[in-house]
């Protein structure tokens, strides 16, 4: 049976560190899908917002072209003729389904309107008791031009309408412009002219905003969809109005793209698929299912034949699994904490540029606000241009009012000009009072003035003549007819303290008197060291830097002061962005330039560190486009994620320490049973059967694996007592068999000289051979004298090594080829005497007894005082009817003779012996 719970720990490790790893890598690559499906939703939705962006815009000049169209039919007469207006205003809306109504007023009352059916409440409205539609047509009289108006709440139906205005002026006389006559409004369902460019339907795949109401851009909030959308991150599309101005499209991803959610799903059951797919293969590698081959060498992370304890392979496999872990989770919190705080930053530069963008717009009210009023004032013959020390009294109490303006002025027709002014430069910071008087030549008088704008002395004048008619702010007025910004221009006020050695921006606009003839221009204009003044107030405790630019990248004005021109002679030359002085300026210049969106960010790695760029475009009414950029140290922010990094770090090292000591406590807790476990196997190894006293273990295997190894102690044990006792056993029955062969041999195993067995043999094999040869033998038997006694008085040894001594006496006088000595039994010995006779042989056992007495071996009783033997010889020529063993008998009668006969003797005894029973041979 395949068993889990019998794979090895490094196995698990590797499963455990499969799965992190997987889920690990799954949800980085769902991440990464998430970022890409992001992008590329954005230029999704960017593309779809440039596809309304220009329908609105073909849909807006459209209907610009005809309500100028309808305008001109009444400019011959200047008359509402109803007639001749009727058709056009039904071929109009028949035409166009979204328009809602045409309507002509007569100055500020509305005459006419088509189709009154649904609009009653439009005709006899006076627009000036409405504010909201005021805004418009003041804007068309002014720019004497076509204006896109709204999108307001319409009079009829409540319902959001985008107006078109067409203002209608009398005709111009000698030169000058006609005054106000009357206005025609074309109104637009705005829902309707969303719908027509494809952004109306409820489902579209990302939530929308408008903002820019009365075409201003990116100021205000927005005036449809969600104010919230674009203080987060979302695309930006323009649409530029007809007469100038613009809307702009904001639009983020709804949140709830199924598509996205399904895809990432996907990927996790993808990512989990391929995890578990990996894990079942290392665990089958490991040998869960059977035969997977984990028999075989799987040290994925050992070489082969390294060792390593057990503690340090549980606190290895541990770390290996939690350092992964430790490594991916402070990454993706790093990566979080470094995204978060990036969001932050942006948000911040949003909220800075927000607010910078709508105080700059705001600053940027005040010159038309000055010039629309001496416009009004003139009109209504207030303006006291006649009376110049009046007029310039009045400009002063204007400039006193508004800190941030330069001039308030007025040139008239004649070229004379009258002007009040704060100085821009310099520590005498006392209004100004300017005139250049055709009385004085043109020559230019500037005076200081006190409080009460009385002036109080000449300061300077000017070197040349200053006809107002030459000045840039003339000229544009004449040009445009009605009021408009101008082009930045260098001041040619000859100050002798260089108070305006600088440029200024403003609006000027024609004036008339009551009766409609031009008197002069108006103007009113910052000097541009102002307005870098002014930025630097605004971003002053930020950080930041902030500056203004033209579309054509030409500066206007920085935080940094960094000049925006220089002298070429005595012409001024503008510095582009790029050029810029300040190194953080030149680095915006670049992003700034590759983008055409409205607005935008990017980030400026510089030398010194990174910085957020975040810019916004926008159009000033009758005038040019401007860029506001933001550049904002990112430092402090990327300081907050290092704060992160540092935390997740020090975590890290307290958990890993943590899990160390856990892993030692852990581990020693598993280990020691263990380690008592190999000490007492190799105690056992070395045969000590003393049972081991274990560690308890907690852990299922290990204590199973002690209870084997004590009942494998004992059965060892067991076994080797048996075959001890076996092994004694077989000792002992070859120490028998030795015995038995011993007696088989044929020497005496203690005198080592021949045996009784071999004295037989030789004595059969002997007597035949002198049968043969019919030749006497000879027979000794000897026996020790009183060996009982010996025996009993020098001990049983000593009588042992007595027999040897007499064994060697005998040996020693038998040397004869063909005689024997042998011991015969006890302490008697025989010898055979081949070819010997009676004679022979009784003189060898004479020389044998006298060898054993010469050796005087003490034997305290007898009576010889020595050890002696007594011999006794027996001798004849075999016959074959006579057995070997008469011979032995007549020895063994002739000895107990010698016996008798004291001791210490030989005797023999001669003739043939008797013959024995035949059985007995
Ligand atoms: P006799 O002079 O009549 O022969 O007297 P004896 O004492 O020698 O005669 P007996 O036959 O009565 O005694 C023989 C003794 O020899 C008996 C035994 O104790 C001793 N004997 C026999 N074989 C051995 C042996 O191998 N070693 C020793 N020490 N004594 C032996
Ligand atoms: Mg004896
Ligand atoms: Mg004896």
């Amino acid at each position: 049976m395949p068993g889990f719970r019998h794979l090895e720990a490094k196995v698990w490790a590797s499963v455990v560190l499969a799965l992190c790893l997987g889920a690990a890598l799954t949800v980085a690559i769902a991440q990464y899908d998430r970022r890409l499906g992001e992008r590329s939703q954005s230029s999704r939705i960017e593309v779809r917002l440039q596809a309304a962006a220009f329908e609105l815009e073909r849909t807006l000049s459209a209907l610009a072209q005809l309500n100028h169209d309808v305008a001109a039919t009444l400019l011959p007469e200047r008359a509402i003729t109803t007639a001749k207006l009727r058709p056009l205003a039904e071929k109009l809306v028949n035409d166009h389904r979204r328009i809602i109504d045409v309507a002509v007023s007569h100055g500020l009352e509305v005459v006419f309107v088509h189709p009154v059916e649904g609009n009653e409440a439009v005709l006899g409205m006076h627009f000036d008791t409405r504010p909201e539609q005021m805004e418009g047509v003041r804007r068309a009289i002014e720019r004497r031009d076509t204006v896109i108006a709204g999108p307001l709440p319409l009079v009829q139906n409540g319902r959001p309408g985008v107006i078109v205005r067409t203002p209608v002026f009398h005709p111009a006389t000698d030169g000058e412009p006609g005054a106000f006559w009357g206005m025609v409004s074309t109104v637009v369902e705005f829902e309707g002219l969303l719908e027509d460019a494809g952004l109306s339907s409820a489902d579209l795949p990302f939530t929308l905003a408008i903002r820019g109401r009365e075409g201003s851009g990116a100021q205000g909030p927005p005036f449809h969809g969600d104010a919230a959308l674009f203080r987060g991150t979302h695309v930006a599309v323009d649409v530029a109005l007809p007469a100038g101005g613009r809307w702009r499209l904001g639009a983020t991803p709804r949140a709830d793209d199924s598509e996205a959610a399904a895809r990432i799903a996907r990927i996790y059951t993808a990512g989990a698929a391929i995890s578990l797919a990996l894990a079942l293969l290392l665990l089958y590698r490991g040998g869960a299912f059977g035969s997977g081959g984990g028999a075989g060498r799987l040290h994925p992370f050992l070489p082969a034949g390294v060792r390593i304890g057990i503690r340090a392979f549980l606190i290895g496999v541990s770390l290996l699994v939690l350092l992964p872990i430790l490594a991916i989770g402070g990454w993706v919190s790093y990566r979080n904490a470094q995204q978060s705080t990036e969001r932050f930053s942006q948000a911040l530069a949003r909220e800075i540029g927000d607010r910078l963008h709508d105080r700059v717009a705001a600053f940027f009210e005040v010159p038309r606000h000055f010039v629309a009023f001496n416009v009004e004032q003139a009109r209504a013959g207030l303006l006291p241009y006649e009376k110049p020390e009046d007029l310039m009294r009045g400009f002063l109490s204007q400039i006193r009012q508004q800190p941030l303006l330069t001039f308030v002025s007025m040139g008239t027709a004649d070229g004379q000009y009258y002007a009040a002014s704060r100085p821009p430069h310099g520590a005498d910071k006392a209004l100004r009072m300017l005139h250049s008087r055709a009385a004085d030549d043109y020559v230019m008088h500037i005076f200081r003035t006190d409080q009460t704008g009385r002036s109080t002395s000449l300061m300077s004048t000017g070197k040349g003549r200053f006809d107002a008619r030459r000045r840039p702010w003339f000229e544009a007025a004449l040009d445009s007819g009605s009021l408009a910004w101008y082009p930045a221009y260098r001041y040619a006020i000859n100050d002798a303290e260089g108070a305006y050695d600088t440029m200024g921006i403003g609006m000027s606009a024609p004036l008339f008197d009551p009766h409609g003839s031009f008197i002069g221009v108006a103007t009113a204009d910052v000097a541009l060291s102002q307005l870098s003044e002014f930025l630097r107030e605004l971003t002053a405790g930020t950080q930041a830097t902030a500056f203004i630019a033209e579309t054509n990248g030409l500066m206007l004005a920085n935080s940094a002061l960094a000049p925006i021109y220089r002298l070429d002679g005595e012409e001024a030359v503008r510095i582009p962005l790029a050029e810029s002085d300040s190194p953080l300026i030149r680095a915006a210049a670049r992003p700034l330039a590759a983008s055409a969106q409205p607005e935008g960010s990017a980030s400026l790695p510089l030398g010194n560190g990174n910085f957020l760029f975040e810019w916004h475009r926008f159009t000033l009414a009758q005038g040019p486009t401007l860029t506001i950029g933001l550049i904002l140290p990112t430092a402090h922010f990327e300081a907050m994620a290092s704060d992160t990094l540092r935390n997740i770090l020090y975590l890290a090292l307290a958990v890993m320490i943590l899990s160390l000591m856990i892993g030692l406590f852990v581990s020693d807790w598993v280990a020691r049973p263990l380690r008592s476990l190999s000490r007492a196997s190799s105690r056992l190894a070395r045969g000590d059967w003393q049972p081991a006293s274990h560690e308890p273990s907690p852990i299922r295997e290990v204590a199973a694996l002690f209870a084997t190894m004590d009942s494998m102690a004992a059965q060892l044990k067991r076994h080797t007592e048996t075959l001890e006792h076996k092994v004694r056993e077989r000792t002992e029955e070859l120490e028998a068999a030795n015995h038995k062969l011993a007696m088989l041999s044929l020497t005496d195993g203690l005198t080592g000289i021949s045996n009784r067995r071999h004295f037989d043999q030789m004595l059969h094999s002997e007597w035949a051979r002198a049968l043969r040869a019919a030749q006497p033998l000879a027979i000794l038997m000897i026996d020790i004298d009183l060996f009982k006694k010996y025996n009993d008085h020098y001990g049983h040894q000593a009588g042992d090594e007595c027999l040897i001594r007499v064994a060697h006496a005998i040996q020693s006088c038998v040397k004869r080829a063909g005689d024997l000595a042998a011991r015969y039994g006890g302490e008697e010995f025989a010898v055979i005497c081949a070819e010997s006779d009676l004679e022979k042989a009784t003189a060898l056992a004479s020389i044998l007894c006298h060898a054993v007495a010469a050796q005087a071996l003490p034997h305290m009783l007898s009576p010889h005082g020595r050890v002696t033997v007594s011999i006794g010889v027996a001798a004849a020529v075999p016959a074959p009817e006579v057995a070997p063993e008469t011979l032995l008998r007549r020895a063994d009668e002739a000895l107990y003779r010698a016996k008798a006969g004291g001791r210490n003797r030989v005797d023999a005894e001669t003739g043939n012996p008797q013959p024995l029973p035949a059985g007995r041979a």
